[in-house]
């Protein structure tokens, strides 16, 4: 089955009982046992929820994975891998991450035990002079947030290997629309379904994936045992987001790649980050393990901290939040916004300077947001 047919189909086959095209929402805590111990499956909704499973159907064909366990949100899914870990192991990952893991790898993994050495390149060098032998994990997201950088997934999957080290990827920016972390070598793949995957900015959810069937086994027991299940209703507007995945990315890559082109070489722009852009730093990693852009395009201005913010506050389209991936606009100023709890001297030396903004392209007629942005620009 190709993939947008699989977006659509895997996990809603209509219900038996009714023959209701579309499954009903499993609105419940408990199920009604046949005998002590003998049921058809499911015992507490904790453990399993049949909409929870069916969207879990679903995100395991998208990835090309063995199995799939869904999660509260994408920080409920990170936790769920780093519980894999133990007291002396440590991490590997990339500087530029996102702010709520960078959170829980020095706030909660290291008081517990487990250290996160960043790497400061993106070559798989910068990764391999990190690691000895309490490595476990390396953790990559690709593009990275908000610089868009890409990491070779495959080739560090390859060094990992040879180490026997696990490798996770945060494959929210991506989604597997544009990018396939497990046939490129990776064990894990973490999602924040708020994003892209639900699309439309109004359900909190996450996932882990697997490649290997037994890597399930310690996760659906963490979520099982320490909570963090999303509700039904949850699972059943991400699933219902799924459906339209492939014509939303096609629609974001498109329209990201037309403003990226746009503010290129405009007056009062600095830069334009944007991985298929000619003049970008990955791009041939982009062609080589992306299929598009994606829809996150990122700038700098010329000016500094309050021109940043004037043009930040400028747009009407654009809203002014944190957040992406849904199917409207947003603009977000990272100095002041996603990225304000690092220390400005760690900001700058990663390169999210006073004047970088993030826009998170959504999926509106372009001309009106290129002019949008025209009107802001101008109001600097
Ligand atoms: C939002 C986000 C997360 C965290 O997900 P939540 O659903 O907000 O908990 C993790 N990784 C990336 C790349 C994100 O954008």
């Amino acid at each position: 089955m190709k993939f947008a047919t699989a977006c659509i189909h895997v996990g809603q086959d209509p219900d038996p009982i009714t023959g209701a095209t579309i499954p009903p929402v499993h609105f419940t805590t408990t199920y009604t046992l046949d005998a002590p111990g003998e049921g058809k499956g499911f015992v507490y909704s904790r453990s399993a929820n049949p909409t929870r499973i069916a969207l879990e159907a679903c995100l395991t064909t998208l990835e090309n994975a063995s199995a799939a366990s869904s999660f509260s949100s994408g920080c409920a899914a990170t936790m769920a891998v780093l519980s894999t870990l133990r007291p002396g192991d440590s991490i590997v990952a990339y500087a530029d991450l996102y702010g709520g893991t960078y959170r829980i790898f020095e706030n909660i993994s290291r008081p517990n035990g487990i250290n996160t050495k960043y790497a400061q390149g993106t070559g798989v060098a910068d990764f391999e002079q990190l690691i000895d032998s309490t490595t476990k994990l390396i953790w990559l997201e690709t593009p990275t947030n908000p610089l868009l950088r890409l990491i070779d997934i495959e080739a560090v999957s390859q060094l990992a290997k040879s180490r026997g080290i696990a490798v996770a990827v945060d494959n929210t920016f991506a989604t597997p629309a544009l990018q396939q972390p497990l046939s490129l070598g990776a064990d894990y793949i973490v999602h924040s379904t708020t994003k892209y995957i639900a699309g439309h900015s109004d359900v909190i959810g996450g996932a882990v994936v697997v490649k290997d069937a037994s890597l399930i086994e310690p996760i659906l027991f963490y979520l099982k045992s320490a909570g963090g299940c999303p509700g039904p209703m949850d699972c059943y507007m991400t699933q219902r987001g799924i459906k339209t995945l492939p014509l939303r990315m096609r629609a974001h890559c498109a329209n990201a790649r037309a403003i990226a082109e746009y503010l290129s070489g405009r007056k009062g722009i600095a830069s334009v980050l944007y991985p298929t852009l000619p003049d970008h730093p990955d791009r041939a990693l982009a062609e080589k393990q992306m299929c598009g852009g994606g829809g996150i395009v990122s700038l700098l201005l010329d000016g500094g901290f309050d021109a940043t913010s004037r043009f930040c506050k400028s747009t009407k389209l654009f809203s002014l939040a944190e957040s992406l991936g849904g199917v409207e606009s947003l603009i977000n100023h990272p100095a002041r916004m996603t990225h304000a709890s690092i220390p400005k001297n760690v900001r700058d030396a990663q390169g999210i300077t006073d004047n970088l903004v993030r826009l998170s392209v959504g999926i509106e007629d372009v001309d009106d947001l290129k002019e949008d942005l025209d009107k802001a620009l101008a109001a600097i």
